[in-house]
């Protein structure tokens, strides 16, 4: 195969990936919004099938629908690569009001357009050239509804598919240049205390503060912090209580745990689930756990990279990797065994974050990679 002529041929379709990309960001779709996310999801599907792909809609009662998109050829005896992304954005319905679509200094802006409807419109390029190319390898698309708020429809069609492929390509943004090869776990926590509420100045000794409490377990649980293992404990919200004349009977904590070690899932939870209340009379009620598993640099996800990083090197560019402290559907399927490689997306910065870019000049140079990675995956 030879990524001369991969290069020449996504470079002949730019003008084709920056149209779509401007109408698939035009296409608002925040995640609460499943009418939306759907209308993102037909459009795409129009692309996939002037490109020979084959749909199904997993239809949600609650969540957009996810799709799925099948191309090359179903008799191959080559396993296919399941390529990820997600249709919907943290963008709410008008936010193009502050935020509109706009070119500037070589960059493209708007409302998810790096996060990541560039990654999904460079899959779609992708598989477009290879098409063009006679390459036939089994390509699966997956594109779902509810990345941004956990995913918690789409995981097990992510996962059912990743067993069926050889590898897992995640389209998510890279990290300043650098493809993932690491991500981070993560859970969330409440921490719930009860205690009795008083009168601060006629009855006292009567009150059991749930806010002096839940200010001691704050302690401990801040204490769970190991940055040697990669182990991060957030109190990102705290709170409780009524008035300052009366002693709190209700407090609450909301927890951010990051995990770098898949075995201290059962650490952490352990930690969790012991946590006693050193006034006997409060209660204690701790909901939550760890929901995505951490993607570990194992030597599928590595052996992946290196070819990445050959590839790269014959279409001019130096590739890295990196480790993110943030989760991705790539840690389920990494977590399953599949080697999985991500932030094969666009480059650009400010997810998430009202300055939202891509620098337009990598979409060509990381599409052919995405088409080469796809194309050379055993
Ligand atoms: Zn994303």
């Amino acid at each position: 195969m030879n990524t001369d002529t991969i290069l020449a041929k996504v470079r002949s379709q730019e003008k084709w990936i920056h149209s779509r990309l401007r109408a698939l960001v035009l296409q608002e779709s925040p995640s609460e919004d499943p009418a939306s996310i759907n209308a993102a999801g037909r459009l795409v599907e129009g692309w996939a099938k002037e490109l020979g792909g084959k749909s199904r809609w997993h239809r949600q009662k609650d969540f957009g629908d996810v799709l799925e998109l099948r191309f090359g050829s179903p008799r191959s005896s080559q396993k296919p690569v399941l390529l990820l992304g997600h249709l919907d954005t943290v963008w709410s319905l008008g936010t193009f009001k502050s935020m509109p679509w706009r070119e500037s200094q070589g960059k493209f802006f708007g409302p998810g357009v790096l996060d990541m409807k560039a990654g999904v419109v460079m899959a779609l390029a992708a598989v477009g050239v290879l098409r063009d190319l006679k390459i036939t390898r089994p390509v699966i698309l997956l594109l779902n509804s509810d990345e941004e708020i956990g995913s918690t429809v789409s995981r097990p069609i992510t996962e059912r598919l990743a067993k069926e492929s050889a590898a897992v390509f995640v389209l998510e943004p890279a990290q300043l240049f650098a493809y993932k090869t690491a991500r981070k776990g993560v859970g969330h926590y409440t921490v719930r205390v009860t205690g009795v509420s008083a009168h601060a100045g006629v009855d006292f000794q009567r009150g059991h503060s749930a806010i002096l409490e839940l200010a001691k377990l704050i302690q401990t649980i801040s204490g769970f912090t190991d940055l040697q293992r990669g182990l991060t404990v957030n109190c990102g919200v705290i709170a409780g209580g009524t008035r300052s004349n009366v002693i709190a009977s209700e407090a609450h904590a909301e927890v951010d745990v990051r995990i770098a070690r898949a075995s201290d899932a059962a650490l952490v939870d352990r930690k969790f689930r012991k946590l006693k209340a050193s006034d006997k009379v409060c209660k204690l009620e701790i909901t939550g756990g760890i929901n995505r598993p951490p993607m570990e640099r194992k030597p599928g996800t590595i052996a992946l990279f290196k070819q990445a990083k050959k590839l790269a090197a014959q279409l001019g560019f130096d590739l890295d990797e990196a480790a993110t402290g943030g989760g991705s559907d790539g840690n389920f399927t990494a977590a399953l065994g599949v080697p999985t490689l991500d932030g094969m997306g666009a480059v650009g910065e400010g997810a998430h974050a009202a300055h939202e870019n891509i620098v337009i000049e990598h979409l060509v140079p990381r599409t052919a990679l995405l088409a080469a990675m796809i194309a050379e995956t055993a």
